[in-house]
């Protein structure tokens, strides 16, 4: 049995474990997840563990189940958003209720298999701060997804200004330590694995394969994944703002080549060919000063965004009949004004 170690929990740490799921239109695996979770949790801190099921704004019946496993099963925290606010804060949400020692992040639909998690905390015992899945093999994606995946996580590496792991997702331990400055960094475009990177301390991988889906659905459609690649790209590095410099020196540079041509053949008595190459110069520049446009556009819009300083995320409802320190009476409570996030 493995409990919990003071030193590395504040005061605010009520149990040994949490494991905190964000579920977004999840009811096909709901059961399954909360059955293996629980045996895998009751194995390696009988009693002393919490499951935070976060309910993004689902349409389907997924809020109802939360709220049936709360009723029967104490270890269950409901936590429910006013809206679907999407995967990273529905996340963020979970870890800012949780109040474990250490905190398992997991997904709903069992595609990070929760059995890991004594391997993980062995981990843990040996000193990290983290330990993040690292994908070895994954089962049942698309070939599209395989392939962008791989070219996203590459690109990032390049880009980014600190090391982000390649090939790993949101399924990680964090020490109580390591999460208490997580939820402390403010950032509304939210990229987490990319900000459990920043934080330092001691991060170790452990090597999985990634089964494919328990039931439904993949919830990130193409757009939202371009969004969060741009999200972990804008989070992390400048990289695309310096690529105008760049590019003006190859502009700069072709320029130059085309003024000393058309000078010889001014001299030399050569008809220049007008239109055609006019266009195409005046296209090629044009694109090239739009994409620049749009890029510093996408870094003034988040500018605007966190300017703006919203809650990440809007609580309607916890509902939990435990110990958790949300609700200490055992009750489940509805507060009157939605809860907001505590940030800022
Ligand atoms: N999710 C969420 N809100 C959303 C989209 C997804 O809470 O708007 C949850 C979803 O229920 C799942 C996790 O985030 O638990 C990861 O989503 P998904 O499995 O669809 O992503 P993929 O594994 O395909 O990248
Ligand atoms: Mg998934």
């Amino acid at each position: 049995m493995w409990q919990s170690d003071p030193a590395q929990g504040p005061e605010s740490a009520a149990v040994a474990l949490s494991v905190v799921i964000p579920c977004y239109n999840e009811e096909g695996s709901l059961k399954e997840l909360h059955r293996r979770v629980r045996r895998v949790c009751e194995d390696v801190a009988p009693g002393d563990f919490e499951i935070v099921l976060v309910d993004d704004g689902s349409g389907d019946r997924t809020r109802q189940l939360i709220r049936d496993f709360a009723d029967q099963d104490m270890s269950v925290v409901g936590v429910f958003l006013s809206r679907n606010h999407g995967h990273q804060l529905a996340l963020s949400a979970g870890l800012k209720t949780c109040c474990g020692a250490r905190i398992l992040i997991l997904d709903a639909d069992l595609q990070d298999p929760p059995e890991l998690l004594p391997r993980m905390l062995e981990k843990m015992d040996e000193g990290a701060d983290v330990v993040y899945g690292k994908r070895a093999k994954r089962a049942g994606e698309t070939a599209f997804k395989n392939f962008s995946a791989h070219l996203f996580y590459r690109l990032l590496d390049r880009l980014s200004d600190i090391s982000i792991p390649t090939d790993t997702g949101d399924f990680r331990l964090l020490s109580r330590r390591a999460l208490n400055v997580l939820n402390s960094m403010p950032e509304h475009s939210r990229f987490i694995r990319g900000m459990v990177s920043w934080i330092g301390f001691t991060q170790v991988p452990i090597e999985y394969d990634r089964d494919p889906r328990f039931a439904g659905e993949t919830k990130y459609t193409f757009s939202k994944m371009v969004r969060f690649a741009f999200d972990a790209i804008s989070g992390f590095s400048i990289a695309p703002l310096r690529f105008s410099i760049f590019l003006s020196l190859i502009c700069a540079m072709f320029g130059l080549i085309l003024f000393v041509w058309t000078a010889y053949s001014y001299f030399s008595g050569i008809a220049i060919q007008g239109w055609t190459t006019l266009m195409t110069v005046v296209l090629i520049l044009g694109s090239g000063q739009l994409l620049v446009l749009g890029v510093i556009g996408e870094y003034v819009g988040r500018i605007y965004l966190e300017a703006k300083s919203r809650p990440l995320f809007v609580v309607e409802e916890i509902v939990a009949r435990g110990r958790h320190s949300a609700a200490p009476s055992g009750a489940a409570i509805k507060p009157k004004q939605p809860t907001f996030s505590q940030q800022k």
